[in-house]
């Protein structure tokens, strides 16, 4: 049979450069990165390229880049350490109701530690109003956080008008940049961002690895205490694969990312033409056009998500239903929910996200069990 993978917002596969770039670090080079010697030297060196790499992939200064050991890592060191290593500039915090739980649960936490935390509202397209991030500025907000692209529906947030905003007004802004890297051109300089997330394994890197850029100057808390790593501000030993491996797949993504977006973008037009030809009752989560070339989220009315996801994972397509699993429940997705949508939408909402490994063969195979797969779920649950 034929597998299909449709969800690289989850994982995405390694690289094949990016496994032949690894080779030497599973034998030959083991050091440890702060020893003297010949073998510290070689893994520092390599470390000190992968940070070129994964700075060069979003046009900003080395050492600006802190790796961490992944993307809610970022999430949690950057929002944690203005919080608590900035708190001569209030006490307030704003964010989207939309944000991935590595933000929104570190939000959440330091709400019980006695922050106040603003959750702006997205409209149904899933975005917000800058208007809005302006008007909840206030003489105690030290930090905003919104993402750059919105992980369940590809939903692009205006970051450069929200970082101009925040810029302005004095405000520190962290944006949850993870799902854009290696989908969107990213100037972080030109966007005004204080502080930004990635994460090695959204971009055909190994999972475990992450990065936070920092921009020069700004000194924040840190997570993890210990030796000198990262410059002081992240302790422990270097995970050395994996951040050789995260600065490849920088350079790799970088190189193809043009090339693979046009591909990708084609394949997911052909998908969503495809279900909305063949499907009657489909209706598309997020922005039409505002959003990532790879995404595509569909609500199927009258057909349950998890029912769905099954039925497609027994015909080998690998899709994601709602919001992450808890558990093995799939919850109402908190995302579509905040766009107003019914609970029977987010109930019978499908993400679909593609890759750079993804072909029109795919897409022929899922187009070929989509229809039947959801005319079987109806009649099901009508004749129940
Ligand atoms: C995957 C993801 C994260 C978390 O990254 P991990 O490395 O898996 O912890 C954070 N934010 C967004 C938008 C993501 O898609």
């Amino acid at each position: 049979m034929h597998r299909v993978y449709l969800d690289n917002n989850a994982t995405t596969p390694i690289h094949p450069d990016v496994a032949a770039a690894l080779k030497p670090f599973l034998d030959e080079v083991f050091g440890n990165p702060s020893s003297i010697h010949w073998g510290g030297r070689e893994a520092k060196t390599s470390i000190d390229k992968a940070r070129d790499q994964i700075a060069d992939m979003i046009q900003a200064k080395p050492a600006e880049i802190i790796i961490t050991g992944s993307g809610t890592e970022s999430d949690n060191y950057a929002i944690k350490g203005v919080a608590y290593g900035q708190k001569g500039r209030g006490n307030h915090i704003i964010t989207t109701t939309v944000e991935h739980p590595g933000v929104l649960n570190t939000y959440r936490y330091l709400e019980a530690k006695g922050f106040r935390v603003t959750y702006l509202p997205v409209d149904s397209y899933g975005l917000i109003d800058p208007g809005d991030v302006k008007k909840a500025i206030g003489p105690d907000t030290m930090l905003i956080s919104v993402m750059y692209a919105n992980n369940e529906t590809g939903t692009l947030f205006p970051i450069g008008e929200i970082g101009k905003i925040a810029r302005e007004e004095g405000v520190l802004f962290h944006s949850d940049m993870v799902q854009a890297m290696g989908k969107v051109d990213i100037d972080i300089e030109s966007l005004n961002v204080d502080l930004a997330s990635f994460s090695g394994h959204k971009v055909y890197a190994p999972k475990g690895v992450g990065a936070l850029y920092m921009r020069e100057g700004l000194e924040i808390d840190s997570l993890i205490h210990g030796g000198h790593q990262e410059a002081g501000r992240r302790a422990g030993t270097e995970n050395v694969i994996g951040i050789v491996a995260f600065g490849c797949a920088c350079e790799v993504t970088k190189r193809e990312m043009q090339d693979q977006n046009r591909r990708i973008d084609d394949l997911r037009e052909k998908l969503f033409k495809g279900i909305l030809e063949r499907v009657d009752r489909v209706g598309l989560n997020g922005h039409p056009t505002l959003r990532l070339p790879n995404t595509l989220n569909l609500a199927f009315e009258s057909v349950e998500a998890e029912s769905f996801l099954i039925a497609l994972d027994l015909q080998e397509i690998a899709v994601s239903a709602g919001a992450a699993c808890s558990a093995g429940a799939i919850e109402p997705s908190h995302v579509l929910l905040a766009m107003g949508r019914p609970s029977r939408v987010c109930q019978s909402a499908m993400r679909f996200s593609l890759g750079r490994e993804n072909t029109e063969d795919d897409i022929d195979y899922a187009l070929s069990v989509i229809p039947e797969t959801v005319n079987r779920l109806r009649k099901k649950t009508s004749t129940q």
